[in-house]
């Protein structure tokens, strides 16, 4: 079968290779008929040799960790064949942590996690893949054109629900969101704050391509001027930038109780002036709480997959700017200008 693959730390060592293994049964019961795969920019820095980790005993990785495809054969009868799902992205460490030891592992305390295409274990960009029923997540009939955006859904809904959990230290009545960025993860944690009733609000630089009509659709408000422009306090933000000065932007933005959680990941190195004990201040005082939210467990994959099965279909379809044939995957793997999501097409 084929397979898109890469040799972790040397750069652009992407290629397809035919005549890949098929999946070995030590992988997990159910048999899966790859439909697609999401890109994003962990797979542009695995590409550009930062990041990744073969499993054991080889050399090459199979990308992709945003899958979605159709159920061959579950022999434990959880699954059914033609049943549409995505593969769970992160695996627990074998000790395992008292996190990963209670189904927590986008908790995990050791570093020793595994994750799909990512770290340790062969990913999604290949035709046929298996997992255990545990990492299958099943989808709605109708999420067939779009069900590989689950994966960063996941992501997202973790992120509300520690938001949530936070909130309920106190009274919590949040009217209020700021979202910063407007890409995919930005664009999906707008959709989850337009679903609980929040009045959202989406900053992002862009002032032409698909961004402002994509975040005026969910009924939330666009803004392009930058933050000094805002004119309000978010009770919640989400920032799904990891731009320094965006940073530590939201951190001074967010209203008396508010809760800011950081999902974007910085590159680092480069240094701001900065008044430290002002943030101090601002942050004891209104008693904030900033936090940092990253994967994703069982629970959050469910929830997200309920929230996408709740949106409109359209809207989540015009996510995907771009679906690239297996066979021209290279180009699937080179940025395009205004793209928000590429999905790599296994049909
Ligand atoms: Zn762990």
């Amino acid at each position: 079968m084929r397979a898109v693959t890469v040799t972790p730390g040397v750069p652009n060592s992407l290629r397809l290779v035919e005549g890949y293994p098929e999946p070995s049964i030590d992988e997990g019961a159910v048999l899966v008929e790859a439909i697609a795969v999401g890109i994003c920019g962990t797979d542009r820095e695995i590409i550009d040799g930062h990041y990744g980790e073969a499993p054991p005993g080889s050399a090459e990785l199979v990308i992709g960790h945003e899958s979605l495809g159709r159920v061959l054969e579950d022999p434990t009868g959880s699954l059914r064949p033609g049943d549409l799902v995505a593969g769970v992205v992160r695996h627990p460490d074998p000790v395992p942590c008292p996190n990963c030891a209670v189904g927590e592992w986008d908790m995990c305390r050791n570093d020793q996690y595994t994750e799909h295409g990512i770290k340790g274990l062969p990913g999604f960009a290949r035709e046929r893949w298996r997992v255990d029923p545990e990492f299958a997540v099943l989808l709605e009939p109708a999420l067939a054109d779009v069900g590989t955006l689950l994966e960063p859904t996941s992501v997202v809904a973790k992120a509300w629900e520690h938001i949530e959990r936070i909130g309920v230290r106190s009274v919590w009545q949040p009217e209020t969101v700021l979202v910063t960025g407007a890409g995919p993860i930005g664009l999906l944690a707008a959709l989850l704050g337009c679903q609980r009733g929040l009045t959202v609000h989406v900053l992002d630089l862009a002032t032409t391509g698909p961004k402002p009509e994509l975040v005026r659709a969910l009924g939330a408000h666009y803004h392009s001027e930058g933050m000094a422009a805002l004119g309000f306090a978010p009770d919640v933000v989400l920032e799904c930038t990891g731009a320094p000065s965006v940073v530590l932007d939201v951190m001074c933005q967010a209203a008396p109780n508010g809760i800011v959680c950081l999902t974007g990941v910085s590159t680092g190195g480069r240094l701001i002036d900065f008044d430290a004990g002002a943030l101090n201040r601002e942050l004891v005082l209104e008693n904030n709480v900033v936090f940092g939210s990253v994967n994703a467990n069982r629970r959050h994959w469910d929830l997200a997959a309920t929230a996408l099965a709740r949106a409109d279909q359209r809207w989540l379809a015009s996510l995907i700017s771009r679906r690239v044939p297996l066979g021209a995957y290279a180009e699937a793997y080179s940025p395009q200008p205004d793209e928000i999501k590429t999905v790599l097409d296994f049909a």
